[in-house]
């Protein structure tokens, strides 16, 4: 962990609301680090999974909305499956996530964001995954146009990437999930 400290004063008493409306019961933690160590990727986070749920439970939305670890999640649910006392930290990372996106905060690992739009985009245009469709957008937003090529290659050769999308029944319904509607988080 960096060496920010945990003070109750620095309490956030409205984002402590958004947890406790999304039944996310970060005050039942007791710190016995069983997610911390089942989760698969913690070798990677900048603040390990009971560090994250600590900070939550003292209201701690800046460094939670700075760090590394909400971008890497995988959302695996590991952690929550784990947990002796059922806190939903998939759910917890998701909050963060949708929190940092909605008050401009710079995501620390900036192409996790940008794939997610370009998935949500081809979702929401064509109703499904339109994988190239999806794969230009990503990268052309990432500027990473080299990346991973030899994979694409060997996916687009055995068939996993179509030239042409696919279209779907029902669009128009999955055109009102998008829509706008559930902007519980707005701040
Ligand atoms: S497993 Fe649950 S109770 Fe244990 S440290 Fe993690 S969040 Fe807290
Ligand atoms: S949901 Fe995220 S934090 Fe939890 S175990 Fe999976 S990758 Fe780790």
């Amino acid at each position: 962990m960096n060496n920010t400290s945990i003070s109750p004063e620095d309490r956030n008493k409205k984002f402590l609301n958004k947890l406790k409306e999304r039944d996310i019961d970060v005050q039942a933690c007791y710190q016995c680090g069983r997610c911390s160590a089942g989760c698969p990727i913690g070798e990677f986070f900048d603040l390990n999974v009971m560090e994250v749920v600590r900070l939550a439970t003292y209201g701690m939305e800046e460094p939670l909305l700075n760090c590394h670890t909400i971008w890497l999640c995988a959302a695996c649910e590991t952690c929550a499956t784990r947990c002796p006392n059922d806190i939903e930290i998939a759910g917890l990372m998701d909050v963060l996530r949708e929190i940092a996106l909605r008050k401009g905060v710079t995501p620390a690992e900036p192409r996790v964001p940008l794939f997610h739009k370009a998935f949500l985009g081809s979702i929401s245009h064509w109703g499904r995954a339109y994988e190239i469709g999806m794969i230009a957008g990503y990268k052309i937003n990432s500027r990473d146009l080299l990346g991973d090529m030899k994979l694409g290659l060997n996916m687009f050769l055995k068939g996993k990437l179509k030239l042409t999308p696919h279209s779907i029944k029902g669009k128009s319904d999955i055109k009102q999930i998008f829509s706008g509607k559930g902007k519980e988080y707005d701040r």
